[in-house]
């Protein structure tokens, strides 16, 4: 049944082209094509009006051959099953490729945060966490920020689970989740790091082209936590950032945009819309602007097929979880665009999660410093694999990365055997 709507079939078709490649044993095939746990709550919340509201949550435990569940929690008024899925299965591939002891999973509540005050979103957090009971845990599954939720969010959560969990372990159990705020044991540098492993991502595949980072054109779609940090790293190193936009609002320059200025605006409204110091342009009109990079940092499914046919670049950084639909992709590889895919390009948000949970674990905290340079080391050597095995399998650098990921998990299955 083809649904090219179903995150879950894109991310299952990638999954399977890369399982070709490499020929993955069929029993791996069939394991990692599902989900091993699909937890679904229903749970009340107490509004500031006094009504009570039923949410519903999820939590998809997608894979943890390789160690304790990690990824995301989403709170968004799209989450649905078949997206948490895909987005549970990236995460179990995205944790092999760049080496960590993690599986995969991720979660979420269907809410629009912004409907309602701090008050009813720390019930929420917390009555949420309550209902998934065991389901989560320090060396269970490990959750984390995701769209739509923050450092808040997370100490929130800690706390719930630290309150239910008896006097012991008061250390090692603030690794229930990761991307706490520093006091409540989050590491430095998380906050930005899925956005300074993007650029990474650029900077490798600019090695790799014999082109300067300096100098470079960019558009960025999504100006939140990803978008907003990727955008103004990018910028302190010299790139021109000519476009930029959220839902709210999209601004351009061809001589570049103001990125500190937008940072700082966006940071204080929680949204573009507002700032006056720059033009405005069509949503629409983003994709079209010629670029030399487009980083798409906002939702799945944003580089449609009609939108790459307008589209103007020599890479995608695939800043968002699975923002290429299937259609999409073929165009744009058509055109000889490259494609750095998510799996690859974000996964500095749960690398410097990895070292939040070390941290949580050992009781020592990091330098910014040793944050910096191992998360550079992790991500490089990822690039670096990847690229190998593009020259390899003559492939695409989506396909290379997946069999980068498929081979550590079919060789650790073939180590292990299959229970019992
Ligand atoms: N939500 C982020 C992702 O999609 C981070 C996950 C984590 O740190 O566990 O990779």
């Amino acid at each position: 049944m083809n649904d090219p709507t179903s995150l879950h079939q894109v991310s299952n078709q990638q999954f399977q082209r890369a399982a070709e490649l490499i020929d993955l044993k069929a029993p791996y095939r069939a394991i990692l094509s599902e989900p091993e746990k699909e937890v679904i709550v229903n749970f009340p919340v107490i509004l500031d009006s006094g009504e009570i509201r039923l949410f519903r949550g999820y939590r998809i435990q997608h894979n943890n051959l390789l160690g304790p569940y990690k990824g995301g929690f989403r709170f968004h008024p799209d989450v649905d099953l078949d997206e948490v899925k895909a987005l549970a299965a990236w995460m179990t591939f995205k944790c092999s490729l760049v080496g960590l002891p993690y599986g995969g999973a991720k979660g979420g509540v269907t809410v629009d945060p912004r409907e309602y005050s701090d008050s009813e979103i720390e019930r929420l957090v917390r009555r949420f966490t309550h209902q998934l009971g065991d389901t989560i845990g320090p060396t269970v599954d490990i959750p984390a920020p995701d769209v739509g939720t923050n450092a808040q969010m997370m100490d929130w959560i800690m706390d719930t689970y630290a309150n239910v969990s008896g006097p012991g372990g008061r250390q090692q159990l603030k690794g229930v989740v990761t991307g706490k705020s520093i006091e409540c044991g989050g590491s430095v540098g998380r906050e930005a790091a899925t956005g300074q492993g993007v650029l990474y991502a650029l900077r490798h595949w600019c090695g790799e082209t014999g082109q300067r980072l300096k100098g470079l054109r960019i558009s960025v779609q999504g100006f939140g936590n990803v978008g907003s940090h990727f955008a103004r790293l990018a910028a302190h190193e010299g790139c021109i950032v000519v476009a930029v936009g959220d839902q709210s609002a999209t601004f351009a320059d061809e001589n570049g945009l103001d990125i500190p200025a937008l940072f700082d605006h966006a940071r204080q409204n929680r949204a573009l819309a507002g700032f006056d110091k720059a033009n405005r342009i069509e949503t629409e009109d983003l994709f079209a602007i010629p670029v030399d990079a487009f980083v798409p940092a906002a939702l799945e499914n944003q580089i449609t097929k009609e939108r790459a046919i307008d589209m103007e670049c020599h890479v995608v950084i695939e800043a968002a979880n699975g923002p290429t639909t299937a259609a999409g992709e073929e165009v744009l590889t058509s055109k000889g665009i490259e494609i750095i895919p998510d799996i690859l390009a974000n996964a500095g948000g749960v690398v410097v999660s990895y070292f939040e949970w070390l941290q949580n674990q050992s009781g020592r905290s990091w330098r910014v410093d040793d944050v910096g340079t191992r998360l550079r080391e992790i991500i490089w050597d990822a690039n670096d694999k990847v690229v190998a095995m593009k020259a390899q399998l003559r492939c695409s650098h989506r396909d290379a990365a997946y069999a980068v990921s498929l081979l550590r998990l079919s060789d650790v299955y073939d180590r292990r055997g299959i229970f019992p």
